[in-house]
């Protein structure tokens, strides 16, 4: 009986915690433009994705299809990468829009999806898109090597 007393006065220390209403603002991605580049939006359309082809990156033929639409200038632009052999996201997969001069374009680490064994890369594409715009991809081997691939967009 004393016992069960006492465990009715939980509920009452609990309430007199104060509650935090707020809820967290949302923080525009524009303000970071490297990190927004870097993190996959949280929620996002991905039902839509458009085989862009295979392309053959340090020997191994690589698959690609791209999200978001077509791809439009000054904004972000989906790339799905699947590679031949299954990693285990040991794997790092960058992206870029651009031309193959990586440094005139946001650069992109994709996000290793284990569900669909793939890697999600979000990179911006430049505004105005240069001329020959490509899907540039660099694969780099957990041994450190490096191959770089091209591909053709699906442009508006
Ligand atoms: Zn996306």
């Amino acid at each position: 009986m004393l016992l069960s007393k006492n465990l009715l006065l939980l509920p009452a220390l609990i309430l007199g915690l104060t509650a935090c209403g707020d809820k967290p603002k949302e923080v525009p991605a524009v303000d970071n433009p490297a990190k927004a580049a870097d993190a996959a939006p949280a929620e996002d359309d991905h039902d839509n994705e458009v085989s862009i082809g295979t392309v053959e990156i340090g020997g191994a033929v690589v698959e690609l299809a791209q999200g978001h639409g077509k791809m439009k200038a000054g904004d972000e632009s989906h790339l799905v990468v699947k590679l031949p052999t299954n990693d285990g996201g040991a794997t790092i997969v960058r992206a870029w829009v651009g031309t193959s001069d990586r440094t005139k374009s946001l650069v992109a680490k994709g996000t290793y999806a284990a569900i669909h064994d793939d890697y999600d890369v979000h990179a911006d594409a430049p505004d105005p898109l240069p001329e020959g715009v490509q899907w540039w991809i660099e694969i780099e081997k957990p041994d450190g090597t490096k191959a770089v691939g091209s591909a053709n967009p699906i442009l508006e």
